[in-house]
């Protein structure tokens, strides 16, 4: 039977780091094995759950190459399913009605208190025999009272419950809406899932949910819980560690790529490999190798491999993401062909997508003054302007502006000056860049164009002349 895993979403916020990485785990899953990958919307929750939020949640698994091979499905579709099975359980004699008031429910709740024993639902309407006609009820699962429930975690291995610790699940509220464990139990059976891979958080959950499948008669999926993502402080991942949404991620410069290259490694490793491509995970990755102990979100070495996957990226593959930062910045869209030309000289100085786009800003704008006082003084300034007359003249003469052109009359300027080649770059730079670094000379000089190069000497040669 091939492997089918889910990845089920409550949208009521923006899909976020920890739950981009289950989705990526059920993915990368079922890759190797030839599986298939399902997303549901878990909806069910009408307050919380909002179309902004599933929008986000399917737009940033897109950005990530996450898209599903069935679905997006909504629970809310499937309401009469879960009503369905709810009664096919009462019927059985495996489920009942519970007429207990919320007043009731709390005073026991208060006895037990004073006893010391664990507050729980009794079971009290378990053997009621009268159904009055017109008071709300719920409907509660007869949880097994004696045994164990245990399942071969493919993460955390052997996890067992006493069942004499679970009390009465209520199935169906007493307004007629479905609770999240029948929910997940009838969807996970129809959509045969046969791996469920979600966070620890939901171990809790899954005793429940193998009682409702043995009392449904159904096949139990396998569980894979995966530890949760843990803040450099050791506390549970939050925004102020990181945890924004992924499309926060995309507009900080991050290319899906490295996110997905690092969020694999948190908790799954493969010997000592830290950088993957997409195709090296899809190979390697398997659940059962992925560890037990929290892993720690780390941002350095988040921009370490983005650093990495913007150097080893294709000209094109980087095109979007820098069209896009271009953008941001207000430059609307720039030719294609231009940004492919210019891509490469930048790849290797670039940890984020808005570094490189910080750093090719000074081709877009019109000036690049004021330029930046230490690399003004300690290079343009103390240059002889004569340099840059000469130079500017020149280049002013050339036929053709191509980058070999540009560098051998950038040397010849150099030898008849009888300068170092750095002393005459560097200023030359300051002028066009406003800054002390940018790709070499005559990459830059082509890069930035014939007309906006000698504007630019111009008016440096004006400043240092002031
Ligand atoms: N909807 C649940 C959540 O967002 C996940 C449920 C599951 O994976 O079983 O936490």
């Amino acid at each position: 039977m091939s492997v089918r895993t889910r990845f089920a979403p409550s949208p009521t916020g923006f899909l976020h780091i920890g739950g981009a990485r289950t989705a990526l785990f059920c993915q990368l899953h079922t890759r190797r094995l030839g599986g298939t990958f399902i997303l549901r919307i878990e909806d069910t929750d009408r307050e919380r759950s909002t179309q902004a939020a599933v929008d986000a949640i399917l737009e940033g698994m897109h950005w990530l190459g996450l898209d599903p091979d069935e679905g997006p499905f909504f629970q809310s579709d499937h309401t009469q399913l879960y009503l369905d099975a709810a009664q096919r359980l009462v019927d059985e004699g495996k489920a009942y009605r519970c007429y207990c008031s919320r007043e009731s429910i709390d005073a026991l709740r208060e006895t037990q208190r004073q006893q010391q024993i664990k507050p729980r639902y009794d079971g009290r309407c378990r053997t009621r025999s009268a159904f009055p006609a017109d008071q709300p009820y719920v409907i509660r699962f007869k949880t097994p009272t004696e045994g164990v429930t245990a399942w071969e975690d493919q993460i955390q291995e052997t996890i067992r419950f006493p069942n004499d610790e679970l009390d009465d699940l209520i199935l169906v509220r007493s307004d007629g809406s479905p609770t999240y464990n029948l929910a997940v139990v009838v969807d996970d059976h129809s959509m045969g899932i046969t791996l469920v891979i979600r966070g620890e958080d939901h171990i809790s959950n899954t005793p429940r949910q193998i009682h409702l499948f043995q009392a449904l008669g159904w096949p139990v999926p396998e569980y894979a819980h995966m530890p949760l993502l843990h803040g450099s402080d050791g506390s549970k991942l939050s925004k102020r560690h990181g945890a924004v949404s992924v499309l926060q991620y995309r507009e900080d410069g991050f290319l899906p790529d490295a996110l997905n290259n690092y969020l694999v490694r948190l908790g799954w490793s493969h010997g000592e490999q830290e950088l993957f491509t997409r195709q090296e995970m899809q190979q390697l990755f398997d659940i059962r190798q992925v560890g037990r102990s929290a892993a720690i979100f780390n941002l350095d070495k988040l921009l370490w491999i983005n650093g990495h996957h913007i150097r080893t990226a294709t000209p094109e593959q980087l095109l979007p993401a820098l069209s896009q930062q271009l953008d941001m910045l207000g430059f609307g869209v720039v030719e294609p062909e231009r940004l492919l030309r210019i891509i490469p000289e930048f790849q290797s100085r670039a940890k984020t997508m808005v570094e490189m786009a910080e750093k090719v800003r000074f081709l877009f704008v019109d000036s690049v003054l004021p330029y930046d006082e230490k690399a003004a003084q300690k290079h343009l300034y103390p240059c002889a302007p004569q340099a840059l007359i000469t130079l500017q003249q020149a280049l002013a003469q050339l036929e053709e502006w191509q980058a070999e052109v540009i560098d051998q009359c950038f040397r010849q300027v150099v030898a008849q000056l009888q300068m170092e080649m750095g002393k005459l770059a560097q200023p030359v730079r300051v002028a066009l860049t406003g800054t002390a670094s940018s790709p070499g000379i005559h990459d830059t000089l082509f890069l930035l164009g014939r007309d906006k190069s000698l504007q630019r000497l111009q008016e440096a040669i004006g400043h240092m002349q002031k």
